[in-house]
């Protein structure tokens, strides 16, 4: 009965193709008269020939010459190369293009940093730590919370890559204090009666990213107590769908980037047990496809390289809390090594034909990282993970997967910071 109300109301279908959504195709409608037919396009839908679909068979084509053909050298990484692309955007300005990403600017150091350290924890010298503190202090000058750019609204997110960068930077002795009591109250001043947090002040999504965001913070500088996680596991596991994975908000579509930050919400929270955790295991494996090797975001979407870490993450999360291993960890590899490496230009990208840039370069290393480790977590706390190599020489150091930091510089920060506790009203950096 409910299928027929639903079909009645349904009196056009539109398969939206519009120059105005920057696709390709023109819009396809039809026309629908009546119940039955509505049924008979529901299931005989297997010989529309989509965008995406065209454009997987060409990825595939991709994929499937480079596994063939690309240069021995891509069975590893080219660090040096990788090194350069990033080194060059810390010492050059930004064309004006990077304009939009002008209120995400602790993003750019994160990303930047953290590949470095990735690849190479010398990589980040002093005098690059220093600067990531200088720029991130001239943007907030009361050590925080933490805005995007100059003069604008402190954010959740700006907030977690400040966090983040200043973990990177362990090997100076600076006098710069993060305002850990001023955190604490903008992040209650942010939690919803729904157990979520708004992005920001007065106006902000509330989703499974400003949990993660939030959580990731507090858990980092030691600030978590009952009041800020009141309701957040209820609506947590409001967010996944009936596929397994998490959508950003209750109802919403599961997605690789809501569902790692959901679980690595809960594993903070020590929650995953209040999940359906044999559906997320079964949507995370079907993420991996068997003729590209990697990762995509979604169901019918693309492989894209990032999703090495968002879903490879929760993969290792999962792993770590001895859930098993859901991810073909060798296949991923080989997708990272010779589809997001590229003769024509240094950096690591979302896919063959796509350019490099630094949040594919950050992540995809990331990944490259849960590939050539295996994961276990201690005492349920998720302060004490421990990372095993599964090849004598890995390519990259352990990330820590609920902060997509390396595990080395999430215990340098935690003994920088000592034990959980408000009574200290700031920390040093
Ligand atoms: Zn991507």
């Amino acid at each position: 009965m409910a299928i027929n109300s639903a079909t009645r109301a349904i009196k056009k279908m539109s398969y939206l193709r519009t120059n105005v959504l920057g696709r390709k195709r023109e819009t396809i409608e039809q026309e629908v008269v009546d119940e039955e037919e509505v049924m008979e396009i529901r299931t005989s839908n297997t010989g529309l020939i989509t965008e995406t679909l065209v454009e997987r068979e060409e990825l595939i084509n991709e994929c499937l010459e480079l596994y063939e053909k690309a240069p021995e050298k891509f069975n590893h990484l080219q660090k040096d190369s990788h090194k350069m692309f990033l080194e060059y955007w810390l010492n050059n300005p930004l064309p004006s293009g990077f304009k939009s990403l002008d209120a995400s600017q602790p993003w750019l150091l994160y990303w930047i940093g953290n590949a470095f350290k990735t690849m190479n924890p010398t990589w980040l010298t002093n005098d690059y730590q220093k600067r990531i503190l200088d720029k991130l202090w001239y943007i907030s000058p009361t050590g925080g919370p933490f805005s995007g750019g100059k003069h604008q609204l402190p954010h959740l997110a700006a907030t977690y890559a400040a966090i983040n960068s200043i973990a990177l930077c362990h090997n100076l002795d600076d006098n710069r204090e993060i305002n850990k009591k001023a955190i604490y109250d903008w992040l209650i001043s942010l939690k919803t009666p729904s157990g979520a947090f708004m992005t920001a002040r007065p106006v902000g999504e509330q989703d499974v990213r400003g949990v993660y965001t939030a959580l990731s913070i507090a858990s980092l500088l030691g600030i978590v107590d009952s009041k800020l996680t009141s309701n957040v596991t209820e609506f947590l596991t409001r967010c996944q769908s009936y596929e397994g994975g998490f959508g950003g908000c209750p109802n919403d579509e599961a997605h690789g980037g809501y569902t790692f930050c959901a679980v690595a919400s809960l594993a903070m929270l020590n929650a995953l047990d209040k999940v359906n955790i044999d559906a997320l295991l079964s949507w995370c494996s079907s993420r991996q496809t068997k003729e590209e090797k990697g990762l995509n975001g979604r169901s019918n979407k693309l492989t894209d390289g990032c999703y090495s870490f968002w879903v490879g993450g929760t993969a290792a999360i999962l792993e770590a809390y001895g859930y098993g291993v859901c991810i073909d960890k060798d296949a991923l590899k080989q997708y990272i090594l010779k589809c997001c490496q590229s003769e024509e230009s240094p950096g690591l990208r979302d896919k063959p034909g796509t350019q490099a840039d630094f949040y594919h370069t950050n992540y995809v290393l990331a990944g490259l990282s849960i590939c050539e480790h295996s994961f276990m977590v201690r005492n349920n706390s998720p302060f004490d993970f421990v990372a095993t190599p599964l090849v004598p020489e890995p390519e990259v150091e352990p990330i820590h997967p609920i902060f997509g930091l390396a595990i080395l510089d999430v215990n340098n920060f935690i003994n920088r910071r000592g034990e959980p506790s408000m009574s200290n009203l700031s920390m040093k950096v």
